[in-house]
């Protein structure tokens, strides 16, 4: 009995090797709360275990590149394609080929080189007061530059990537030139200083400093969801236009396979499950966010929000233009 029960022991820890050569270790940015119900759902479909780190992105690029070929990340996960392209900028991602990441993720919405994939959308349009604005007086974010919005317009910090990518973005369409004119317009329109925070932008839009502003529209749910009479409405600018500029700014949360990955077929498994429809659902209305993948209808909060035509601006341009964004920013004085 007692030799019975040492083999079994001895069994199981001969099987941990094998089960952890199959574990796929991920250094994430996105916060457990988010992506530990997700890899949960992957181990116990797969029998894979995901082990995971989470801190913001800075130091999770910083510690990457700290620990070169002995990293234990498998995959690179963060918001933002900003970020995203920084991280394969700096050597530390790696091309995957994948037949099901090409189906499943639109051309605009991954990396050209296959460095990093977009997992869900996020929308970064137009919140205004409903009491002072009728939907007809907005049109587009280039727009938001003209003097009728003197005093009305209420901004997020510079300092956020969110809005360097939008910018950079703009760059792409408009060239720097006329992209400074407009960035230089809406700082002259600016209600009070650039807020820390999306949510902070829709108070006060809501409390009456200011008219209008530009946000990521899952904080525009969450606040909803908590207080719902707010006088706040979305707005999805840029929707009849026919040039570079035509549609609503999106970006990605994303992730892409590490350099010195142990496991890089694990890790591109568990990619290709992240952009499938079953985890697509999960994985992007958790957060009020829009699934990357077409054939997966988003949340039904979401849904309610209406549709709206996507800019088509390959999402890595945020990343190859954000330093000439941000010396443009500091330019004209946006905080
Ligand atoms: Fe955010």
């Amino acid at each position: 009995m007692k030799n019975c029960l040492a083999r079994m022991l001895l069994i199981g820890a001969l099987s941990v090797p094998a089960i952890s050569s199959a574990e796929v270790v991920v250094y994430s940015a996105r916060n457990e709360q988010l992506i530990k119900p997700l890899f949960d759902a992957y181990t116990q479909e797969t029998g894979v275990a995901v082990k995971f780190v989470t801190d913001k992105e800075g130091p999770l690029m910083a510690r990457l590149k700290a620990e070169g070929k002995n990293t234990r990340a498998d995959l690179f996960m963060t918001v933002d394609a900003g970020n995203l392209w920084q991280a394969a900028n700096e050597g530390l991602l790696q091309p995957v080929s994948s037949k099901t990441l090409q189906a499943n993720i639109p051309g605009h919405l991954h990396d050209p080189d296959n460095e990093w994939f977009g997992l869900s959308v996020r929308a970064r349009t137009l919140v205004y007061n409903k009491n002072m604005v009728k939907p007809g007086e907005l049109s587009t974010y280039e727009d938001l530059a003209s003097t009728k919005w003197k005093n009305r317009l209420c901004l997020r910090t510079s300092k956020k990537v969110y809005n360097q990518s939008l910018v950079a973005m703009m760059i792409w369409e408009h060239g720097e030139g006329k992209t400074e004119d407009i960035v230089k317009g809406w700082v002259g329109n600016l209600a009070t200083a650039p807020f820390p925070d999306d949510t902070k932008a829709m108070e006060a839009v809501a409390a009456g400093q200011c008219d209008v502003t530009v946000v990521n529209t899952y904080y525009y749910g969450r606040l909803m969801e908590k207080k719902p009479t707010l006088p706040l409405a979305l707005f999805w600018p840029n929707q009849g236009l026919k040039n570079k500029a035509a549609g609503v700014h999106v970006n990605v949360s994303g992730a892409g396979v590490t350099k010195h990955a142990k496991n890089p077929q694990g890790a591109i498994k568990l990619l290709e499950w992240l952009a499938s429809a079953k985890a697509q659902n999960l994985y992007a209305d958790v957060n009020l966010e829009y699934p990357v993948n077409p054939q997966v209808q988003p949340d039904k909060t979401v849904t309610a929000w209406g549709g709206f035509k996507h800019n088509l601006i390959n999402v890595a341009e945020a990343g190859k233009l954000q330093a000439k964004a941000t010396m443009l920013m500091d330019r004209v004085g946006y905080k």
